[in-house]
């Protein structure tokens, strides 16, 4: 779907597919020469992160694998609770095995405080955070994020994998909702 598909519920582009592609292929090239020599599993975090996760992965010049996980967070409003519940564990044991958390956007951090202590807790060798979105908020926070594509302001985003009420994750572009869709 593309912004003009959509026109009038939006204010705001703030990246379009092109510019995501070109940062999402320079996080690749930093991860690959960080995990030289090492294996790489990726976890995604459903369902925001499907987009980042499968062009992130087809960037890499190098095999990857990928596993996901779906933990509650917004419902359908667009505040976050701070109420994390696992709805999908992974498949896969993470045992001194080299874990990279893929996320579409960090907010408060709350969720990814919560899941990056639920993850070490199983023994793996590391456990990193890639997201392609970051919120002044996150920049606070404890949990060290090592891979950012775009650090952005405190509005209320879609597109690209985010969603308003399951809707507009499917566009193409990241851009700012209009309040009225969701006032
Ligand atoms: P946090 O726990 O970091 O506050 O919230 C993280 C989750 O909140 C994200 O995975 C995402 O689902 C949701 N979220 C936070 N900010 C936005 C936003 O601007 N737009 C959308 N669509 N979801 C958001």
């Amino acid at each position: 779907m593309d912004e003009a598909d959509v026109e009038g519920d939006l204010v705001t582009t703030l990246y379009t597919e092109e510019q995501i592609q070109e940062r999402l292929a320079s996080l690749a090239a930093d991860i690959e020469r960080d995990y030289e020599g090492q294996d790489l599993l990726m976890v995604g975090v459903l369902r925001g992160a499907v987009m980042v996760m499968a062009d992130l992965a087809r960037h890499f010049r190098r095999h990857v694998e990928m596993d996901w996980m779906a933990i509650s967070s917004y419902g359908s409003g667009t505040k976050s609770s701070g109420v994390v519940r696992i709805l999908k564990d992974l498949d896969t044991d993470i045992t001194n095995r080299h874990v990279l958390v893929v996320e579409d956007i960090i907010d408060t951090g709350l969720t990814l405080s919560w899941l990056v202590s639920n993850l070490s807790s199983r023994g793996p060798a590391s456990v990193h955070i890639c997201t392609l979105l970051r919120k002044p908020e996150a920049q606070r926070m404890s949990v060290d994020v090592r891979y950012v594509g775009y650090d952005i302001p405190n509005e209320f985003v879609v597109g690209y994998g985010l969603d308003y009420a399951e809707r507009y994750r499917n566009l193409r572009s990241i851009a700012t909702l209009a309040p009225h869709v969701y006032s």
